[in-house]
């Protein structure tokens, strides 16, 4: 068995631990006799996993007693449409386009009533993160919405957008628990977990109670209200139940590596490997603004398309797969997340050091 390096935007990287432990149990869980995949998501035995699940999730992110945390499908895509259908009291809600992911949640929450884009970064192909300290808040929003980590470009809100009292949401699919939050800054936070917890197929959504309603958008379907899952503790019908033990599992992992705080710093550290080596390079460059840089989505261009080709084919060969950068901007991506070691950021500039020496 070999395992290459592996910078996937996601699906991604998981803990190699995790993987491990879910193979052992994969025939028989625990003396059930049976894989979880083949378990009654009513069973004792999943009742077990589910609740373990969201306790050490809650733990890890110190969530209040008033959120609810649900283990929902639909990916991340699908609360494009269930935020604005669940939250959209007056019709009205400001989002800031910071990238493909916000600027799809804009489109699709214009269909379900007035959707303001009040800030954007697109005239810089997204490659910062506007000021957001003093925006045009409109008066009857129902939330103002962030991608707080743009997977695509690079970019992370260091700070949160001064709402001027207005309910926030994020979209952390792709930083979430890789630093410690604040939950009650947010009135809803959610993530696809493919990015940085577990396998694609669950997405979770931390919501504040007072915002879980029946006054929802006419027609809304059962499935798509908040009302329906947290009601049921996230088992109205069938649950991704096989992601979310693998999800849990990478809680119990975060937890044995120190929490959220520790993972920031593992998280900076590694990162920053990676920075200074572009900074310094005559070859690479970023692709971003130093002080938006995400720590989990790297960028980075030669400035010459075939190079970054050669460059990708050849890094490929050498056990560092995935690096080509997302179809709409090119160039290189370097993804990161909490389970990628240090040692294959290491390794990886390494490798651009040589790649550097030969083709500069
Ligand atoms: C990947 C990604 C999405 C889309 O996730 P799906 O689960 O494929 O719908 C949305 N937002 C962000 C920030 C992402 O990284």
């Amino acid at each position: 068995m070999s395992r290459v390096y592996n910078f996937s935007a996601g699906p991604a990287v998981l803990p190699e631990e995790v993987l491990r432990e879910a193979a052992e149990e994969m025939l028989d869980y625990r003396g059930t006799g049976m894989s979880v995949m083949e378990m009654s998501h009513r069973s004792k035995a999943y009742d077990t996993i589910i609740k373990e699940a969201e306790a050490d999730l809650r733990e890890l992110m110190g969530i209040p007693d008033n959120y609810k945390v649900l283990f929902l499908q639909g990916g991340a895509s699908q609360q494009f449409a269930m935020i604005p259908m669940n939250l959209m009291k007056h019709k009205v809600a400001d989002y800031i386009v910071t990238g493909q992911w916000a600027k799809k949640a804009y489109q699709e929450a214009a269909k379900y009533g007035k959707a303001n884009k009040i800030a954007s970064s697109e005239d810089k192909t997204f490659s910062y993160i506007p000021d957001c300290s003093d925006l045009p808040i409109s008066e009857d929003a129902d939330y103002v919405y962030i991608c707080e980590n743009n997977t695509i470009y690079g970019t992370k809100f260091k700070e949160l957008p001064n709402t001027k009292g207005k309910t926030l949401v994020a979209d952390v699919s792709s930083c979430f628990l890789s630093e410690p939050v604040d939950v009650t800054k947010y009135g809803l936070l959610y993530g696809g977990v493919q990015k940085n917890i577990g396998p694609a197929g669950v997405v979770i959504v931390i919501i504040r109670e007072d915002l879980i309603t029946e006054d929802v958008l006419p027609c809304t379907p059962t499935m798509l209200q908040y009302k329906t899952h947290a009601d049921a503790e996230s088992l109205y019908n069938t649950p991704p139940a096989y992601g979310i033990y693998i999800c849990g599992k990478v809680f119990k992992w975060l937890k044995k590596m120190g929490g959220l705080s520790v993972m920031q710093e593992r998280n900076e550290k590694k990162a920053k490997i990676l920075y200074d080596f572009l900074d310094e390079s005559k070859l690479f460059r970023g692709t971003v603004e130093k002080k938006d840089r995400s720590l989990m989505n790297v960028p980075f261009v030669t400035g010459d398309a075939d190079l970054d080709a050669k460059f990708v084919k050849e890094a490929k060969e050498a056990g560092f797969e995935n690096l080509k950068g997302h179809r709409s901007v090119g160039g290189m991506r370097a993804s990161i997340y909490n389970a990628m070691p240090t040692e294959g950021v290491e390794a990886l500039v390494e490798f651009m050091k040589k790649f550097e020496k030969e083709n500069l």
